[in-house]
């Protein structure tokens, strides 16, 4: 185990945790209130005068929900965490904050829809973006405008996996003064720290591995002290999309088991991803396990593990094929998300938005897989059983 691990696997369980001051308590306690009472009217000025820095009212700082953000500040080695109610809170906070009437945003691959539909809502204020989809990083210098203020990555994106060059990407971001936002979920901060290779600002959704059960939603925006506390005093003020202190306790509970839970999935998706190899039902798996060539001294450079959300493009005769094939798991649910227990399964195709998916690279006949904590043999007869009623 490296150093840095080490410090990681203390930072999931107990740093940032006062057990003394909270007499002896091993779980953090939930502080569920929504103000805080000062001793006297100079503490109270103090807190109302800096109510970023200080215990006032939980739509600002709550201390069982600060003990979530400075310990995903430290994993990601930014220097400031904010929380928000969900991931797409903690994006939408991040892009209201940062770009003005005028600006330009270039998302780069297949980045989480919900995200490029917020840019169109800003359209209304004069913000404009592009999508483009690239192969390598450096092709990025041909799409910045005059106007271009945020390059929006995803590394690997989480339907077709492709993976960009981090820090080819910040440097060329770097030299026109241009800020880089990554949406670093699937990874988690145990297997990628984008802050390391010159990103400027890392967002999660923390209701998918952090949290890691399927019981609560959370996000996160971590970056340096000053990004992060203009996204605080901007979008999460004013958005007021607040982490509950149940739900960050939630969280926490999630983060002590973080590197246990992706240990055993590692196992079981290089297990599953062996065996669905050589399916002839399938043109392609997508996932970091399978990468070549350059693109894989890339991912080994940047990221230093494997979760096991992964898609498969399938060789559907039509429609219905793929319907019957959704329909045969008996293990794996039918439902969105990803990140907790339960493995589940889905795919993009609604059967009447073709165009949108061609808009978005994604294949017709792509099947989102993830690998939950059931025991992996299970799982493997269940994608087996599910394989066998389409060659029927
Ligand atoms: C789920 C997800 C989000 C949004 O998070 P919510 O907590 O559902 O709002 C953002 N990015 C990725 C990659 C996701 O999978």
């Amino acid at each position: 185990m490296e150093q840095w691990q080490k410090e990681d696997s203390k930072i999931c369980l107990h740093s940032h945790e006062d057990i003394e001051e909270n007499i002896g308590a091993v779980a953090p306690p939930i502080f569920q209130t929504s103000l805080f009472s000062f001793k006297n009217w100079d503490k109270f000025l103090e807190g109302i005068t800096s109510e970023r820095e200080h215990y006032v009212y939980t739509r600002g700082v709550n201390p069982t929900v600060k003990i979530l953000e400075d310990k995903l500040a430290q994993l990601e080695r930014g220097e400031k965490c904010k929380c928000f109610a969900s991931g797409i809170a903690a994006i939408s906070a991040t892009i209201f904050t940062l770009v003005k009437k005028g600006d330009h945003i270039l998302f780069v691959n297949n980045i989480y829809g919900p995200a490029v539909s917020y840019a169109d809502v800003l359209e209304k204020f004069d913000v404009e973006y592009t999508n483009i989809f690239i192969d390598d990083a450096s092709e990025i210098e041909n799409h910045i405008k005059s106007n271009t203020r945020l390059i929006y990555l995803e590394s690997p994106s989480t339907m077709n996996f492709d993976v960009i060059d981090l820090r080819k990407a910040a440097d060329i971001a770097k030299s026109r003064n241009i800020l880089t936002a990554i949406d670093n979920t699937w990874a988690t901060p145990l297997y990628q720290k984008p802050i390391i290779h010159g990103i400027d600002i890392v967002l999660h959704s923390c209701t998918k591995f952090i949290a890691g059960h399927s019981d609560t939603l959370g996000g996160a925006v971590i970056s340096s002290y000053d990004i992060v506390d203009e996204i605080f005093k901007v979008g999460h003020q004013f958005g007021g999309a607040v982490l509950g202190p149940i739900d960050a306790w939630l969280t926490l509970r999630g983060l002590r088991t973080l590197r246990q839970r992706l240990g055993y999935q590692k196992t079981s998706v290089e297990k599953i991803v062996g065996m669905l190899k050589d399916n002839p039902k399938i043109n392609k798996i997508n996932h970091p396990l399978l990468l070549e060539g350059d693109k894989k001294k890339i991912y080994e450079k940047q990221t230093c593990g494997y979760t096991s959300l992964l898609s498969i493009d399938m060789d559907f005769k039509d429609y219905d094929e793929l319907r019957d094939f959704m329909n045969s798991f008996k293990v794996f649910k039918l439902g969105v998300s990803w990140g907790g227990f339960e493995s589940l399964i889905t795919s993009a195709n609604y059967n009447k938005n073709s165009e949108d998916l061609e808009e978005r690279h994604i294949s017709n006949n792509l099947i989102r897989i993830y690998i939950g904590l059931e025991d992996t043999e299970i799982l493997m007869e269940d994608l087996e059983n599910a394989f066998k009623t389409l060659s029927k």
